[in-house]
């Protein structure tokens, strides 16, 4: 693998931009993360597939990502390329109930535009951070309701097929998961909403939106939830109930607020959230005999 000649390469193709050795810390919400071998955008389809080709030869690994709001980057970074996807893949249109919308849209303004057009279905995401592609890929929601739920297909580009439309009946839409990771980069998302009332609209995402600000600690350096709630419990609780709230290792703390959030006081590295991730799923195991598995996706070595 040469990451220099793939970056000269990079370097020619008309809609990528690409840079050497960028610090992960300035791409994710934690604002945490070492240096990513590669960190490439690509503006179109035609950029996408060049791009891809050129990893492909010189056999350097790659990731995708959307808004990092959702990630852990090891201190010592990724060793290959993280790709994000830009111009051509952020814009969207709507058309009678359907949102047709590129992977790099985010996805509060989805929910602004569904609101303004009178189409109900995306309140429970007021406050998610990120990327439609990120959301899809994730399926992020809330406990009662998920991007999966109103999703009509997905696009992903295959390396070596090019472009694949899925309808979302046919994709597997878990709690926080989806059957789409490592079936491809997904480019686009089609949404299926339902005409209602705006007054309804605004006061469903008034109510999601207060919520969030009563549970959440807002404004921090975050990723979100940081583990998935096991089976009829709340991570959260299970957290707080051994006594880990505010619990804090270097610049990263369980926060006051809501114990299944962990924030970057300021200075916090990779190690210090992962410190504090082991001592919570050692404390519920050793506790209540529960294995508590992360939300927040890992990216480069732990
Ligand atoms: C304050 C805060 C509150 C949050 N609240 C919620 C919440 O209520 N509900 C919820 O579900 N989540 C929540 N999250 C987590 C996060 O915002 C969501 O998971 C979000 O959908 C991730 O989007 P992203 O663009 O940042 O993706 P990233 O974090 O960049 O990536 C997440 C995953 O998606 C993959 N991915 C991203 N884009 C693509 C693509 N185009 N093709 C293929 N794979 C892709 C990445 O490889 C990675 O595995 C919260 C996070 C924060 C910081």
């Amino acid at each position: 693998m040469s990451v220099g000649a793939a970056y000269d390469a990079l370097r020619a193709i008309d809609g990528t931009d690409v840079h050497r050795d960028e610090p992960m810390a300035r791409h994710t919400s934690f604002h945490i993360g070492g240096p990513a071998d590669l960190f490439i955008v690509c503006d179109s389809v035609t950029a996408l597939s060049d791009t891809l080709d050129i990893l492909a030869a010189e056999q350097i690994p790659f990731v995708v990502a959307g808004k990092g709001t959702n990630l852990l980057v090891s201190d010592s970074g990724y060793r290959g390329a993280v790709l994000v996807l830009g111009k051509q893949f952020k814009k969207h249109v709507c058309e009678g109930e359907y949102i047709r919308a590129g992977a790099a849209c985010i996805l509060a303004y989805l929910v602004q535009d569904a609101f303004s057009k009178g189409l109900a279905g995306l309140e429970f995401a007021v406050g998610v951070p990120g990327t439609l592609g990120g959301a899809l890929a994730m399926n992020a929601g809330s406990r009662d309701a998920w991007i999966g739920s109103v999703t009509e297909s997905v696009t992903l580009y295959v390396p070596g097929q090019g472009l694949i439309r899925l309808r979302g009946n046919d994709i597997e839409w878990g709690y926080r998961s989806s059957g789409l990771p490592g079936r491809g980069i997904i480019v686009e998302g089609e949404l299926r909403l339902t005409p209602s009332d705006p007054a309804r609209i605004r006061a469903e995402m008034e109510r999601s939106l207060t919520r969030r600000k009563q549970t959440q600690p807002m404004g921090a350096a975050s990723a979100g939830s940081v583990f998935v709630n096991p089976e009829g419990d709340s991570a959260g609780r299970l957290i707080e109930s051994v006594g880990l709230k505010g619990t804090a290792l270097g610049g990263a703390r369980i926060s006051d607020v809501h114990a299944n959030f962990i924030v970057n006081d300021g200075g916090a590295t990779a190690a210090d959230v992962l410190g504090i991730v082991n001592k919570a799923r050692t404390s519920v195991r050793d506790r209540y005999g529960i294995e508590l598995q992360t939300e927040v996706r890992f990216l480069g070595e732990f």
